[in-house]
């Protein structure tokens, strides 16, 4: 394994997650990373779904930056933990995302779509009435405007997440059906200085690829970006750099030579080695 740090992390202070922050972080320890950043999920305005409970998306920030501080206290001379945030962002909530990041001292803000016009395309009503195409689309163009609309991030998260849940997943899905809409959006993310974030969550839903998929990195190489942050997207601690080497490996063949870690919201850069 070649890359030591894992930038996209949640405990049980999300939701979903599965692992407490301390099995996490000895998790990260066996596996000898050097910095670990914990990116739980708030989204605002998230819609309701049978069995779910009250507010299930929204973060208690003082509590998990609290548990995070005591956890610099007792490992943070063996592992860096930083602390971050995926904001799932959305046209509609872009007022309540600006108060929120601005609220605290994140070390990293991941910007996430999660909803699309109201709607998450985990659930089938999303894709009633229409083509995949249709609606992969219409995620694509709500992330677009969701870039122009709210500026507080540093990195897009799984840029193509709709293709997880989609009828067929990525099986009919091709970046150049949507090109034009996805450059603009990786051409708006390199004009202002905003990396693109390669997560390895999606070999976990049986799509086999990163998201964004290959021809989304490689087109963002191509078109001059250089900020790529790494992260498994683990929410329990057996996933940890999941996919890690062999996400290293096709960043190395695309042409990337480093990989950003951010602290106080500025990134850093570490070489992508590959262990022969
Ligand atoms: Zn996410
Ligand atoms: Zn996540």
């Amino acid at each position: 394994m070649a890359i030591y740090a894992d930038m996209h992390v949640h405990t049980t202070f999300s939701s979903d997650g599965k692992g407490s922050m301390e099995e996490m972080i000895q998790k990260a320890l066996s596996l000898g990373l050097r910095h670990i950043c914990f990116t739980e999920h708030n989204d605002f305005d998230y819609p309701r779904h049978a069995g779910d409970p009250e507010n299930i998306f929204l973060l208690n920030v003082d509590s998990y930056l609290y548990e995070l501080l005591t956890k610099r206290e007792k490992y943070g001379d063996r592992i860096k933990i930083l602390f971050g945030i995926e904001l799932g962002v959305d046209p509609a909530i872009v007022q309540k995302n600006n108060e929120l990041s601005h609220a605290h001292d994140f070390d990293f803000i991941i910007a996430s779509s999660h909803v699309c016009h109201g709607k998450d395309p985990y659930y089938p009503d999303f894709y009633e009435g229409r083509s995949e195409k249709e609606a992969y689309r219409e995620y694509f163009e709500s992330e677009l405007e969701n870039v122009q609309k709210f500026s507080n991030f540093d990195v897009y998260g799984h840029l193509d997440y709709v293709v997880r849940y989609g009828p067929t997943q990525n099986q009919n899905y091709h970046y150049a059906d949507y090109a034009e809409i996805i450059d603009e959006i990786l051409l708006f993310l390199i004009k202002n200085d905003k990396g693109l974030e390669v997560n390895t969550g999606g070999f976990r839903c049986g799509i086999g690829s990163t998201n964004p998929c290959i021809d989304i990195i490689k087109r963002y190489h191509e078109l001059g970006g250089k900020v790529i942050t790494i992260g498994s997207d683990a929410h329990e601690p057996k996933y940890l750099t999941d996919q890690f080497s062999a996400t290293c490996q096709m960043l190395q063949e695309i042409g990337f030579k480093y990989y950003a870690v951010y602290e106080k919201r500025q990134p850093e850069y570490f070489k992508l080695d590959t262990l022969l």
